[in-house]
């Protein structure tokens, strides 16, 4: 027992040391630093780009309702040895900042639709790839709208750009490929598709994106996609109230990413709001109840579309991982759909040749 204590007390000792050392001596905090350098400019995930599998990362798995553990909607697609970003809410791209990822060769941009909480970060993506030297201007896809708010964000962001450029210089800073090239998804008369609609918008290098119409009225354009590759599938449902043009698209894909609202939750954060007299919070909390989907209505629709793997994303309210995953699920009959719940790094991988489905996680 004594020599277990002593063993204890020299471990305990080293800790005080060390901690004393990092906390009060300059050069053990500028040998920390040097590695911490190091190690951020060494660490890069090439590996996601790899050409064997369909990848999809989570970079956000909330909602316009702020929270610092699920940023506003954001997905990452690795396909054809590139990236694709379905959506980017607010301070989603500063997560894919931190996971060190290829970003020059980010091909393109898809919009569900021009909320917010979709569309606030499409600088960040923008500037991200072009300092990584994106080789030429990035397509933005949505529906008709997409003109207006990439024109709207070029205008923000020119006088950042002419510094960026001034002091960097144009040979390294291209000034060609920073721009966002808006690329609209419509019938050929120039409305947006609804109702059963569908549309081929990419086919490349093995890899077919499909748009379709959601239901997120009065959002309208309101999109979801679809991405296949080397016989493997995802579905993105966007924002959208139970929508059969999405178990139309979504038909036999491997994993499907449906928002997913709490309505019992959010009925009773209206019913709290109108206690407390917040009639803000009153409206609003009661407004949304009418353009989302329900876990059940998500879980009904993957089983329609004879979806593999169903995930829960855009969760309104955002409640933290293990707990959301208990609550959301409750009083829901998944009707044996194989159910997840995203966090932000979740990472799904798809292997070709197989029918395997791998979740792992990038961290936050
Ligand atoms: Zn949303
Ligand atoms: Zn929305």
């Amino acid at each position: 027992m004594r020599g277990v204590k002593i063993i204890l007390g020299a471990i305990l000792l080293v800790i005080l040391a060390g901690g004393a050392a990092l906390y009060f001596l300059p050069a053990v905090q500028d040998g920390v630093i040097a590695r911490i350098i190091d190690r951020t400019l060494i660490m890069r995930h090439d590996e996601l780009l790899a050409t064997d599998a369909l990848r999809v990362a989570v970079c956000g798995s909330g909602s316009p309702l702020a929270d610092a553990d699920r940023r506003p909607a954001c997905n990452l697609v690795f396909a054809a040895g590139k990236i694709f970003v379905v959506d980017a809410g607010a301070g989603s791209f500063a997560r894919v900042a931190k996971w060190r990822l290829p970003l020059d060769r980010m091909e393109a941009v898809f919009i569900t639709h021009f909320h917010s909480d979709h569309i606030a970060d499409l600088p960040e993506a923008r500037l991200q790839s072009w300092v990584q030297q994106r080789p030429a201007p990035l397509p933005v896809y949505g529906g008709p709208g997409i003109e207006r708010v990439v024109s709207g964000f070029a205008e923000a962001f020119a006088l950042d750009d002419f510094y960026r450029v001034a002091h960097h210089g144009a040979e390294f800073l291209k000034p060609e490929n920073g721009p966002m090239r808006p690329t609209e998804i419509a019938n050929d008369n120039g409305t947006p598709l609804t109702g059963l609609q569908g549309k081929v918008v990419l086919e490349k290098d093995g890899l077919t994106v499909t748009a379709f119409a959601v239901d997120h009225a009065p959002v309208v354009p309101a999109y979801g996609y679809r991405f296949d590759y080397k016989g493997r599938s995802v579905v993105f449902s966007g924002d959208t109230h139970k929508s059969p043009g999405l178990a139309l698209h979504a038909k036999g894909a491997d994993v499907m990413l449906h928002e997913a609202m709490d309505k019992n939750i959010v009925a009773r954060m209206s019913a709290a709001a109108a206690r407390l007299q917040l009639p803000a919070a009153q409206k609003i909390s009661h407004d949304i109840l009418d353009y989302h989907a329900s876990p059940q209505d998500a879980a009904e629709t993957a089983k329609v579309a004879g979806v593999a793997h169903l995930v829960l994303t855009h969760l309104i309210p955002p409640i933290p991982g293990w707990l959301g995953g208990r609550i959301f699920q409750r009083g829901t009959d998944m009707d044996g759909v194989e159910t997840r719940i995203a966090f932000d790094g979740m990472l799904i991988e798809l292997p070709e040749g197989s029918k395997a489905i791998r979740f792992d996680d990038l961290g936050r």
